[in-house]
């Protein structure tokens, strides 16, 4: 495994799945900070076989909304002067606005192209969330 020079001060997004590591770096903007951020992909995981992580040497406020719709099963643990402080695991959101469009072809976000859909949290295990508009379910 690759080595990275232990970090002082900063955040690391570990147990990635494989192959989200990018997507997650997208969609946090990561490549429009300026501090060191290095994104391992690949990385041998006992739990998980291969796995993604982020390090971000700064403080950064994360979405964790985002973040747990694009993979749930990561975990995110907050360094302060080379000792972590802090871990977080997520949960899926009560509800999400923006992320999610609804499948049903007849709702009439589709037809009239609505933005910015509310969805609430129906089944958390199965992360099943419902249209504010005509209830049709939609999983994460
Ligand atoms: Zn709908």
């Amino acid at each position: 495994m690759i080595n990275v020079s232990k970090l002082k001060k900063g955040i690391v997004i570990d147990h990635i799945t494989q192959g989200y590591g990018y997507k997650i770096f997208e969609q946090l903007g990561l490549d429009k900070l300026d501090d060191v951020v290095v994104l391992m992909r690949n990385v041998d995981s006992e739990k998980m076989g291969k796995k993604d992580l982020i390090k971000i040497e700064t403080d950064l406020k994360l979405n964790f909304d985002v973040l747990s719709i694009i993979d749930p099963g990561i975990t995110i643990t907050y360094v302060i002067d080379g000792e972590r402080v802090k871990k977080v695991k997520l949960a899926p959101p009560q509800q999400v606005t923006g992320i999610l469009t609804c499948k049903n072809p007849r709702c009439i976000t589709n037809q009239e192209h609505i933005d910015n859909i509310t969805f609430r949290l129906i089944d958390a295990e199965k992360k099943l969330y419902a249209c504010e508009y005509c209830d049709a379910r939609t999983s994460l």
